[in-house]
């Protein structure tokens, strides 16, 4: 257990660069994923504050038409109750009296009470009998124009300023009108009664085709106002299950657009647009907008979108859109937000911000992985330099004392446990001191670093070799004889002998060293202490004998 520990930790400190990398990454996609939700956060709160914008807009627009609708409401209701209970007073009398003096004319008008009450104006009963959808009923004839005379009173009162619509307007189907306008007093009055009951907020009334008797909206230019584009809702007035005419009211464009502008909060950029059911720009807070800014396919996008909700969104491009159907009007309001808008909101200068903060940290996430790495691997080769100067002699690249001797008891062990043979050989440099003091110590150690590179040369892999003293050094042959180790020896003596090896500019250098031999077969003892022994007893034996030459005895 506690093996398998260490060499699990082993595994990690010898990969310290792996763990380094893993860590990084790590923190890398934390910081990524961190900022990836927040941007996720951000871009839902994006769409929630478009949305309430917009739908604060609707709701603020939604409730100032219902409050015009209310009204038309109140005025159909006060028709409808003075056709059930008509009055008949001075006025009413008069009215009806004048009335019958005037229908005959081209153009009439009836103005009682001019300062309380609007005018009634009409056209003559052969207008009426040309129109199929025009009728004087003279059962309901009388009753109608007191009804009418009410109206006008009310109509008087009504405050263009406190409501959106500019004017509003009965238009009987017996040939007249009221409006909370002054109307002219000429000949126009012919084309404005007959451009009234032409267009579709009065034919489309009809019983065939406004079944459900509900409000109408339509979207026209307006001669009487230079052609100024005005959206009308109207109503059909019914009573006794007879259609007696319509009751309307116009809205400029103009006012409709200021309406929008005024509730836009200031700080917010992008544009509104109001469009009627039919996708046709109403108006847009803009006025460089009012150029098409959905092409047809976009349209039906949100037109799809819209049969799934009354609100939504949708990104088109780099646009982003939201819409919210209106209750009280028969349309839609959209907003768009390009990416520039965007960015130059307060989310887009947080998302910005935030991105440049993800930025600034993986940028000094990678300065730090370099340094870090840098750190590591620098570390590393000190360490592997460290540990091979512990183990290795630097001049002559062979095994230091201390090594040698860990090594070799270890090889002798190894071979007393296969039962293999083991030989020493231990070998010193004749006469070193000498070369070192006629050449200068420089030339000593090349002479050593030379003696090394025969040696490696000379060994087989699994023999090992080091430097036990100044010019001494061993060498460990596992499974060698004391007959091979001293052939071994003796090898390596002569090649000592034949090399040349060359000090200074036309100075060579011959060398020589004695060897010792000693192995495990001659007294079966596996001690390398001891055998390291015996051999340099037998080296010294070998110097005495006069030096280059191998002892394998005594
Ligand atoms: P012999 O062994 O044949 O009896 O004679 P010798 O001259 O080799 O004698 P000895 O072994 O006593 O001398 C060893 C010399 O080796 C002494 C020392 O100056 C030299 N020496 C030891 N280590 C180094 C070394 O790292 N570099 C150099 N250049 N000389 C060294
Ligand atoms: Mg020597
Ligand atoms: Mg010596």
């Amino acid at each position: 257990m506690s093996t398998d520990r260490n060499q699990q930790q082993t595994g990690i400190i010898k990969k310290p660069r792996r763990v380094v990398n893993i860590c990084f990454i790590v923190v890398f996609l934390c910081s990524t994923l961190l900022t990836w939700r927040e941007m996720v956060v951000l871009e839902n709160a994006y769409i929630a504050s478009q949305r309430n914008v917009l739908g604060n807009l609707a709701t603020s627009l939604d409730r100032h038409l219902q409050h015009s609708i209310d009204n038309l409401f109140f005025y159909r209701n006060t028709m409808r109750y003075a056709l059930q209970y008509p009055i008949s007073t001075d006025k009413s009398r008069q009215a009806i009296t004048e009335f019958n003096n005037k229908r005959g004319l081209t153009h009439w008008q009836i103005r009682l009470d001019t300062d309380r009450s609007m005018p009634i104006n009409g056209v003559s009963d052969t207008m009426v009998e040309s129109d199929s959808l025009l009728i004087r009923d003279e059962a309901t004839l009388y009753n109608e124009l007191s009804a009418a005379l009410e109206l006008s009173y009310i109509l008087q009162l009504s405050d263009t300023r406190k409501t959106l619509q500019f004017r509003t307007y009965y238009v009987s189907r017996a040939g007249y009108f009221i409006s909370s306008m002054l109307s002219p007093n000429s000949d126009a009055l012919i084309s404005r009664y007959y451009r009234h009951i032409s267009r579709s907020y009065f034919t489309h009334h009809d019983k065939r085709q406004n079944h459900g008797r509900g409000v109408r909206w339509e979207h026209s230019s307006d001669p009487s106002r230079g052609g100024e584009e005005v959206i009308t809702a109207s109503v059909p007035l019914d009573y006794n299950n007879r259609w007696y005419g319509v009751l309307a009211m116009d809205f400029t464009i103009a006012a409709m657009n200021k309406f929008l502008v005024s509730v836009l909060p200031e700080e917010e950029e992008g544009a509104i647009i109001l469009y009627d059911k039919k996708f046709n720009v109403i108006t847009a807070t803009r006025p460089d907008e009012d150029k098409p800014l959905f092409t047809p396919g976009q349209l039906a996008q949100i037109a799809q979108g819209m049969e799934k909700g009354n609100t939504g969104e949708i990104r088109f491009n780099s646009n982003f859109v939201t819409w919210s159907k209106l209750n009280a009007f028969d349309g839609v309001l959209i907003k768009t937000h390009t990416l520039d808008e965007t960015v130059r909101g307060e989310f887009g200068r947080i998302s910005i911000v935030l991105a440049l903060l993800w930025l600034l940290f993986t940028l000094m996430l990678l300065g730090s992985w370099i340094v870090i790495h840098r750190l590591v691997n620098n570390m590393m080769s000190l360490q592997s330099r460290l540990a091979w100067r512990a183990n290795y002699d630097t001049l002559t690249r062979l095994y230091n004392r201390g090594a040698f001797f860990e090594q070799a008891q270890a090889l002798a062990a190894r071979c007393k446990l296969h039962d293999q043979p083991i030989s020493v050989i231990q070998f010193d440099l004749d006469y070193f001191k000498s070369i070192n003091d006629r050449f200068g110590h420089d030339a000593g150690d090349r002479v050593l670093s030379h003696v090394a590179g025969i040696i490696s040369h000379a060994l087989r892999g699994e023999d090992i070799a080091g430097r036990v003293g100044g010019e001494e050094f061993c060498v460990v042959l596992p499974g060698a004889t004391l007959a091979q180790a001293g052939d071994v020896a003796e090898r390596v003596r002569e090649r000592f002998n034949h090399k040349e090896l060359l000090i200074r500019n036309g100075t060579t250098l011959h060398i020589s060293a004695s060897f010792g031999v000693s192995a495990s077969r001659e007294d079966n003892g596996y001690d390398f202490e001891c055998l390291q022994t015996i051999a340099d007893r037998r080296l010294y034996k070998a110097k005495q004998s006069g030096r280059n030459r191998v002892c394998t005895r005594g």
